[in-house]
């Protein structure tokens, strides 16, 4: 595509502002965007009004549906198609719909995850439309971002909680800012999330059921080059990746997301995207649709992308990069330092809220990227530890130091800082030496936080620090809003929060042995280490108390989520474990054991024709290989027993630790055997392709 169209493409396919501007009358323009910018309530004629443009304008773009597009707690996004067609009495149809069809849908919603919030004899949800997030035309359907919920208001998605956790930290953010004298329209935060994945040959893809069924592979031997070289990452992108990312790039284009970066990541056949941030909520659905186009054009170029945090073993995993910061509607970013003492205090304020809310909180930022997947990555020597901690630099930190001591701080400057009166020194965004092993790290003017996997939601995340933080932000507005020394009482309680969790901040190795010891004994911060060991905590009174306390989540709520995210954990694994057993049993085992069988019949042929030959190669072959037929036998029996036991527990949380501490395991040992089995097995009898096909197939 010609550069200069660039321009003319992006947003295309997006009902924006530049659209309805266009299109609508004044009067509901500002109607819209008050809705818009300021929650207003909408009106019933306006929504008419906007649904009558909206449908023009898609049906003008070649649109026949329209659907209401959520985000169930399935994890990915849910659409049910409607024609925009209504009978006309000459026998024909008119294209029609209506500011009722525009804000609220009732999908029959009884089949998606709801952890008893609906019990199927009431198992209508609806839908309502967020109009902050733009609607936008895919496949030849008008897609309406909205809200999922029951009947009785509970939120059945990942949108709801996630728009409730921003109205929290809005309003606790507005009252902090008040006492600095900055009235501001709203406070939003945005995120950029960088998304990684893999791309293989999409016939090598179809040959691996594994893949297919569950998104990793489950068993392979490591080929003989792996990421050692380091060659790959930000090596020449391949001619084939090249005009994926092209392709990937017009339709996100068109879509209205902001694709900026692309480049080849560690591992090999590994490539990252980010797009410039945007309002969380919306970077959340564009992340999505991000997901969705990377393996919809995959498949257009003959490549299959992976989305799974950890599709092959020994070499990277895929992760995303949450990179988190707030900002005001008049454009000042709360995590950006200023240049007068006023500035730099209400800054230092804004980083303690998120200090303290990390370690309040560090269970439910870890929980909330817990999934099966994830947990092959948080831990291993990859990716950040489970431990959550926050990483500063050296610089920030010693300022944080100097002001919890009243000690003059190294630098330029040699007077103790009083908050309010003098300005922070000057300190340099740590470009150099980023810490990529920290899990929540500071990087000049916002929280980058690593942990997720890379098929996550990024809703889950968000919602979670939103809420933590607008906890912190409430507690210190409460204390401050009755201060008679107002500098006073900030100064000693930026002081004292810094005192108070000092514990949280590392600027160290997060992948070190000697961090885990120092992390769980000396410091007391939680290292939990799978699914199973963290989502029980969401249930935890300090918890529940926070996020009800910003209406964040009700208890309900909070107890099917719980529910729900450990089941999705059980049925993942659950699945892997049937797919080993199947491969195992219909493939693996025979094809070893025809080769075994060849092997046998060669020897003897050789000693029939000349008794004294040896055969070393053949029998030693035989011999190993048929020892291994009887380990992968005995540990598929023994997996298969673990699956089968699976359903004699009455609770999800027994469940969840019987999958983590038996099935887990046992699939591991079966892995091992089979992968030794390959190394020993000709290429030509073995079922499945190679670490190597998978890994360099894509030129
Ligand atoms: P890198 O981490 O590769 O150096 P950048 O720091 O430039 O890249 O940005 C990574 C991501 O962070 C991008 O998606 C970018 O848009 C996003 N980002 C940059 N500034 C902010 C901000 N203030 N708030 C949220 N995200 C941001
Ligand atoms: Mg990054």
């Amino acid at each position: 595509m010609e550069s200069k169209r660039v321009p003319e493409i992006f947003g295309s396919m997006v009902f924006d502002d530049r659209v309805m501007r266009a299109t609508l009358s004044a009067e509901v323009y500002q109607s819209l965007r008050k809705t818009i910018d300021e929650n207003a309530e909408l009106e019933e004629d306006i929504a008419e009004a906007v649904a009558t443009e909206m449908r023009n304008w898609a049906v003008e773009r070649g649109a026949t549906h329209f659907t209401h597009w959520f985000q169930p707690l399935t994890g990915v996004t849910a659409e049910k198609h409607d024609s925009f067609i209504c009978p006309s009495p000459d026998g024909g149809v008119i294209m029609e719909f209506s500011g009722k069809e525009l804000i609220k849908g009732e999908p029959d919603a009884s089949s998606f995850p709801s952890g008893g919030l609906r019990a199927t004899f009431e198992a209508r949800g609806y839908t309502a439309w967020d109009p902050t997030s733009y609607a936008f035309i895919k496949d030849h359907t008008l897609c309406i971002p909205t809200a999922f919920c029951s009947y009785s208001g509970e939120a059945l998605d990942k949108k709801t909680p996630l728009l409730r956790s921003m109205q929290a930290l809005n309003r606790q953010a507005k009252r902090i800012l008040k006492l600095f004298g900055t009235e501001v329209k709203n406070v939003r935060t945005s995120v950029g999330p960088e998304q990684e994945y893999f791309l293989i040959d999409e016939e090598e893809f179809k040959k691996r059921p594994d893949l297919v069924y569950t998104g990793r592979t489950l068993f392979g031997a490591m080929p003989p080059k792996g990421q050692e070289l380091d060659d790959h990452y930000f090596g020449v992108i391949k001619p084939r990746v090249t005009s994926f990312m092209e392709d990937l790039n017009q339709e996100l284009w068109k879509l209205g997301i902001l694709a900026k970066t692309e480049h080849n990541e560690v591992a090999p056949a590994q490539h990252e995207l980010a797009p410039i941030y945007s309002t969380t909520n919306v970077a959340t659905d564009h992340n999505q649709l991000t997901m969705e186009m990377m393996q919809k054009v995959a498949r257009k170029h003959g490549l299959a992308c992976l989305l799974h945090e950890k599709p092959f073993a020994g070499v990277n995993g895929s992760g995303k990069h949450n990179n988190w910061s707030m900002a005001t509607d008049t454009g000042i970013n709360l995590l950006s330092p200023g240049d007068t003492p006023h500035e730099n205090a209400q800054f230092l304020l804004f980083l303690c809220a998120v200090i303290q809310a990390v370690d309040d909180y560090q269970d439910l930022l870890r929980l909330a990227v817990a999934t099966a997947g994830n947990d092959h990555r948080l831990g291993a020597n990859e990716a950040p530890p489970a431990i959550i901690s926050v990483f500063l630099g050296e610089e920030l930190t010693a300022i944080l130091e100097a002001i919890k001591n009243d000690t003059p701080y190294h630098g330029k400057e040699k007077v103790i800082m009083k908050l309010g009166v003098h300005s922070l020194p000057k300190f340099s965004r740590d470009t150099t030496d980023r810490n990529r092993t920290s899990p929540f790290a500071f990087t000049g003017n916002k929280f980058e936080f690593r942990s997720l996997g890379s098929s996550n939601s990024i809703a889950c995340c968000n919602m979670m620090l939103n809420a933590a933080v607008a906890e912190s932000l409430k507690q210190y507005a409460d204390v401050l809003e009755g201060a008679a020394d107002f500098e006073g009482t900030l100064h000693d309680l930026i002081k004292d929060t810094i005192k108070k969790h000092e514990r949280i901040l590392f600027n160290g190795n997060g992948y070190g042995e000697d961090w885990v010891k120092e992390a769980t004994e000396v410091r007391g911060l939680s290292n939990l280490k799978t699914t199973a060991d963290a989502m029980p905590h969401l249930l935890d009174k300090k918890n529940v108390d926070m996020l009800t306390a910003h209406k964040v989540f009700t208890e309900i709520e909070l107890h099917s989520r719980c529910e729900i995210m450990l089941e999705n954990y059980c049925k993942t694994v659950n699945i892997e474990g049937h797919t080993m057993v199947d491969m195992v049993r219909k493939n693996y085992l025979p094809a070893i054991e025809g080769y075994v069988g060849s092997l046998a019949k060669t020897a003897s042929l050789m000693q029939s024709v000349r008794g004294k030959v040896k055969c070393h190669y053949e029998v030693s072959t035989m011999e190993r290989l048929s020892e291994l037929t009887d380990e992968i036998l005995e540990s598929v029996e023994k997996l298969e027993e673990a699956l089968a036991g699976l359903n004699r527990y009455d609770t999800i949380i027994k469940t969840s630790e019987a999958v983590r501490d038996d099935v887990l395991p046992k699939m591991d040992v079966l892995r091992k055997f089979v992968d030794e089995a390959e190394m020993l097995t000709p290429e030509k009898c073995w079922p499945y392709p190679s670490y190597g096909k998978l890994l360099f197939s894509v030129y």
